[in-house]
């Protein structure tokens, strides 16, 4: 090796011409620095993003958020405690890869299982919460997501506080198949139970919240509230248009439809939420009434 070989010449030369670049460039955002926003195409950086609990700093867009933010921008800071934590799925139907499935999606979200459940307090209201994560099997309803938010609402009702559940959901997993669909009637029987005990019930859907997700729990609070833009859907789109053989509305299945339709309460700025909540908890609190 000759001497010369153990050294690379500094190559950098200042640029004589700035680069513009062109509309392909514009859209390979560094991952991970920056974040493109999907609705005004701006581009900002993730840490104010995050710094922002995930709504773009210039449309109010809100991407999704994990649990571990949700439970950070919701709960009252120190006051979560985690139930049921280390219930883990099965594979009662032998369904090729669904073990390695979830191994492979535990390691990617850091979570047992695409919802999380514990107790806390908002705005100094204690209360059991159900937290659902999309990025664990797109937030599917197994028998373990069934049972965890299962167990939940009945800690609500032992401790006699609010539960309070945040979905983002594809709807039944596929891998559990007649189990998963079990859920929707178990949670619903949970539910009710928990609402003839006097037990406050809100649900607060996000994009998205679909399938039989959307067709049990998230649909039976005493308050259903949905996050801007979330798609909250039963059928997909196109099943629907194939069927009724009729083109659909722009904004169907989007949380301003089914408030315009009566089928939400409200919708809830994510920069809003713990106040409007606390509000929500403050009236419903035993001799509780609007400031
Ligand atoms: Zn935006």
């Amino acid at each position: 090796m000759a001497l010369k070989d153990l050294f690379t010449k500094n190559q950098t030369k200042k640029k004589k011409y700035a680069t513009i670049p062109t509309e392909a460039a514009k859209s390979d955002v560094p991952e991970g620095i920056m974040t493109k926003c999907p609705t005004c195409k701006k581009i900002m950086y993730s840490k104010e993003l995050s710094k922002n609990l995930m709504v773009c700093l210039h449309c109010g867009h809100h991407f999704p958020m994990n649990a571990k933010e949700r439970i950070d921008s919701f709960i009252d800071e120190g006051s979560f405690e985690e139930i049921n934590e280390n219930m883990i799925s099965k594979n009662p139907l032998n369904f090729p890869d669904y073990l390695e499935k979830l191994e492979k999606d535990r390691q990617k979200s850091q979570l047992n299982e695409a919802v999380v459940t514990g107790i806390g307090s908002v705005g100094g209201h204690k209360l059991v919460v159900a937290i659902m994560d999309s990025s664990f099997r797109m937030g599917s309803m197994g028998s373990v997501v069934g049972e965890k938010i299962t167990l939940a609402i009945e800690k609500a009702d032992e401790l006699g506080v609010p539960f309070v559940i945040f979905t983002a959901s594809g709807g039944a997993r596929m891998q559990e198949g007649a189990l998963s669909l079990m859920q929707m009637a178990k949670t619903s029987v949970a539910l009710k139970k928990f609402s003839d005990n006097g037990g406050l019930i809100i649900s607060i859907m996000t994009h998205p919240t679909t399938g039989g997700v959307s067709a049990s729990f998230a649909s039976l609070g005493d308050y259903n509230l949905a996050e801007p833009g979330a798609l909250i859907a039963f059928a997909g789109r196109r099943v629907i248009e194939q069927s009724i053989r009729e083109e659909l509305p722009e904004d169907f299945q989007t949380a301003e439809f089914l408030l315009k339709h009566g089928q939400l309460d409200a919708i809830i700025s994510r920069l809003d939420m713990v106040e409007k909540i606390s509000t929500i908890l403050d009236i419903h609190q035993p001799g509780g009434e609007l400031a």
